[in-house]
């Protein structure tokens, strides 16, 4: 009995001394001739990045960063040792009903054609939106595409509304209203890592383990901003940081799930094949923040 006790005590202490990871991605990348604060913010994050010595993977969007100079400056992730993926060209919703998977395809081709020579690339595909298709023929058409090319899908297993987050970013910071960016920066680490809890339990529930995480956030002010605060509050609630390519070996990412519509965070998936009840849809928005922000003292009139 004792030894039972000795041995249960000795498990459980193992599993808070393991620490739960995680890979930071960053989506679409910015365009300088629309935001003239693009390479700013892109080498604020990378500059973040080096210091805590942590390597990324950054999935661009054509249509997202512009022309040469816009991939210029997304080359530099490559330079400071980060991995580059494919996140097409038009960040076109393939969940669309006028989206068709032809047209779909050669999307993911031009991307393929301006990132594949960037250093650090590696054959990972971003779905934009997170959406994988919400027909047999469009989801599985694209992973044929993506097998027949040696791609891996860029799966996430942490969803988040960064980009929802962002957006009241800028318009506080143009409103130079200080004491609601307070608020927001407060607001915006809790849903971080609430978002993080909330999928390495369901991970746990279902698969009994919690796995190698990939977390999605994008190349926006509000990351350059306040990455460092992030980082420190994930390291504070024993998350460890891990790159890309050991986030991608873990074996969920191999799942390919026969749902549809297709898509959202891989673990939302296998949450639905267990038959996890009271899962939204879509995972993550911007609507289910508001009570977040109120609760951090920011009334979102919608
Ligand atoms: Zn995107």
């Amino acid at each position: 009995m004792l030894k039972k006790i000795i041995l249960s005590f000795c498990l459980g202490l193992s599993n808070v001394a393991i620490a739960k990871s995680v890979a930071l991605s960053f989506d679409d990348g910015l365009d300088p001739s629309i935001n003239s604060e693009a390479q700013q913010i892109n080498e604020d994050i990378l500059s973040t990045l080096k210091e805590n010595k942590i390597h990324a993977i950054v999935y661009p969007s054509i249509s997202k960063i512009g022309g040469t100079e816009g991939l210029n400056i997304i080359s530099n992730w490559g330079k400071q040792g980060h991995r580059i993926g494919n996140h097409g060209n038009l960040h076109i919703n393939l969940n669309k009903n006028e989206v068709n998977l032809s047209h779909y395809l050669q999307d993911m081709q031009q991307g393929h054609q301006v990132f594949s020579s960037i250093e650090g690339f590696v054959p990972r595909y971003r779905f934009p939106f997170l959406k994988e298709g919400n027909t047999l023929e469009k989801r599985d058409g694209v992973r044929k595409w993506l097998s027949t090319h040696n791609y891996q899908s860029g799966a996430v297993s942490i969803d988040a509304s960064d980009w929802y987050y962002n957006q009241l970013f800028l318009k506080y910071q143009q409103q130079k209203d200080q004491a609601s960016l307070d608020k927001l920066k407060q607001a915006y680490i809790f849903h971080l890592l609430d978002r993080a809890k909330y999928y390495d339990d369901l991970a746990v529930q279902t698969l009994g383990r919690s796995p190698k995480h990939v977390l999605l956030l994008h190349v926006r002010a509000i990351n350059a901003a306040w990455l460092e605060d992030i980082i420190y509050s994930f390291k504070t609630e024993s998350w460890e940081f891990i790159d890309s390519d050991t986030a991608y070996q873990d074996t969920i990412y191999k799942i390919q799930p026969n749902l549809l519509p297709a898509g959202e965070s891989i673990v939302w998936n296998i949450a639905q094949i267990y038959g996890v009840k009271n899962l939204r849809y879509p995972a993550e928005d911007a609507p289910y923040e508001y009570l977040n922000l109120a609760k951090h003292g920011l009334n979102i009139e919608n």
